[in-house]
């Protein structure tokens, strides 16, 4: 039996690649699902329409979850947390935000619908409901992430399989001009923008390149009480060290013309 292959889509540079190279490899593609949280950066959400379009007549389903409605305005119904409103930031010990994801990519898999307000959290049982021999969930992880794969029965990861790491990921994507305005040359993740585990390295990217992305961020910071973006840091005080750091590598760059002769 074919098995049907139902590709879990970021909008990344990895899971565009695994789309693209499918298509090279003239292998059936049964659903592509994408989960949009409203934290993408622009040029992930402009990836994603451009995918849209590269893909036709075959259509991307899309499914919303508003990640900041779940920072802060969504109501918990169990937990010690019992009846407060907002989740907070997500943190390494409680990414519930990559549960909700989980919850509404299956709800799109066995049911075609996603309703936040309604189904929230609760999924259907995919490893009861999906038949391994029939089906598949493709996951974009290239081999540089190989850390990070399970052992699902249902989940396979082609840029695995085909051995292809995330330069050479980006580079398939760039033949077919998805080109992320060249931010992968700079920076390697393009997750949500206000992502908290993300490294202050990737952070500061942000601040230089978008600063209306770092601006929505204390933004957030401002409205969820329940704990802070990042526990040890002040964000007045991060964004201080940024300027100092990028106000010293604009006068190197400055300076780097000179020769040191007369
Ligand atoms: S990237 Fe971060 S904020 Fe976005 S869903 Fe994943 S853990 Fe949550």
């Amino acid at each position: 039996m074919d098995k049907k292959y139902i590709v879990s889509y970021s909008g990344g540079k990895d899971s565009t690649a695994m789309i693209l190279l499918m298509l090279e490899k003239n292998i059936p593609i049964h659903k592509i699902i994408h989960i949009k949280t409203g934290k993408e950066f622009p040029f992930v959400a402009d990836s994603v329409e451009r995918m849209k379009e590269y893909i036709k007549p075959f259509e991307v389903e899309e499914y919303s979850f508003d990640l900041e409605y779940w920072m802060t305005k969504r109501q918990r119904i169990k937990g010690s947390r019992k009846g407060e409103y907002g989740f907070g930031w997500p943190t390494v010990k409680n990414r519930w935000c990559t549960g909700v994801k989980i919850a509404a990519m299956n709800n799109g898999i066995i049911y075609g619908e996603y309703d936040q307000f309604k189904t929230g959290l609760s999924q259907p049982n995919i490893a009861k409901l999906l038949n391994p021999h029939e089906y598949r969930i493709l996951i974009g992880m290239a081999t540089n992430k190989i850390k990070r794969i399970g052992t699902d029965p249902l989940v396979s990861y082609p840029l695995i399989i085909w051995d292809k790491n995330g330069r050479e990921a980006l580079s398939t994507c760039y033949r077919h001009g998805f080109t992320y305005d060249g931010w992968y040359d700079k920076y390697g993740i393009a997750s949500c923008y206000c992502c908290p585990l993300q490294p202050i390295d990737a952070l500061k990217m942000s601040y230089k390149y978008f600063p209306d992305l770092w601006n929505d961020i204390r933004r957030l910071e401002g409205l969820i009480t329940y704990n802070k973006f990042k526990p040890k840091i002040d964000l007045d005080n991060l964004q201080k060290k940024f300027d100092d750091e990028l106000e010293l590598e604009r006068i190197l760059q400055y300076n780097s013309c000179f020769d040191g002769r007369d």
